[in-house]
């Protein structure tokens, strides 16, 4: 089952939830868990840093030392931590939501005013 971030907007709160694609958008019935408070939940979206594949970073151990500030930083998700672990076995390996190739081919898109 996914599991979706969400956020309580009256503590700040960060917390995840599984939940069925079905009920993905539905409003989470569960109360926040520091200020047990239903209202204020909102679903979190939070982008997974993009860590795209550089030309001039030397393979292994720098790629291995940025992942692991990324993981040490707190911003990403315990879940893709091992996905970082796995990514740093491989030389330049590529992380993220958006890979450079899908910035190359959205970045030369005119758009109209
Ligand atoms: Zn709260």
């Amino acid at each position: 089952m996914p599991s979706y971030d969400f956020i309580c907007s009256k503590c700040n709160y960060k917390f995840d939830e599984y939940l069925s694609i079905s009920n993905r958008n539905e409003p989470l019935q569960q109360p926040c868990p520091n200020c047990l408070k239903t209202e204020c939940i909102r679903r979190h979206y939070e982008e997974f840093p993009t860590v795209g594949y550089d030309n001039n970073l030397k393979p292994s151990s720098e790629f291995k030392e940025i992942m692991n500030m990324v993981k040490n930083s707190g911003q990403v998700p315990k879940r893709y931590h091992e996905n970082i672990d796995r990514a740093c076995e491989k030389t330049g390996g590529r992380l993220g939501v958006k890979s450079t190739t899908d910035m190359k081919s959205t970045s030369h898109i005119k758009r109209k005013p």
